[in-house]
Parts: C-alpha cells; sequence; structure tokens
C-alpha cells in the first residue's frame, strides 16, 4: 500500500467513526427517532 491510499484509507476510517459517533449520540437525544423526537406523532410508538 502506497503511502496516498493509506492517508485515503485513514480518512475515510475517521469519516465513518464520525458520522457514526453521531448517529449514536443523535439516538441518545431522540432525534433519530421515526417520529424525528416528537412522541406526540407516534403517540410512543417509537420506543
Ligand atoms: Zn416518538
Amino acid at each position: 500500500m502506497n503511502p496516498a491510499t493509506a492517508i485515503v484509507g485513514i480518512v475515510l476510517i475517521v469519516l465513518v467513526a464520525v458520522v457514526i459517533r453521531s448517529m449514536i449520540r443523535d439516538k441518545k437525544n431522540g432525534k433519530n427517532l421515526q417520529c424525528g423526537g416528537d412522541c406526540s406523532k407516534c403517540r410512543g410508538r417509537c420506543g
């Protein structure tokens, strides 16, 4: 693996890690719920 390929791979891994972390954070904050966090619309069926 040449250095350029390695750098691209590292950047991709970091990007994926950031996206996954933000997804987990949103889920904890309720932003990832089907109702968008507004349980008056889903009547609590989102879980
Ligand atoms: Zn809901």
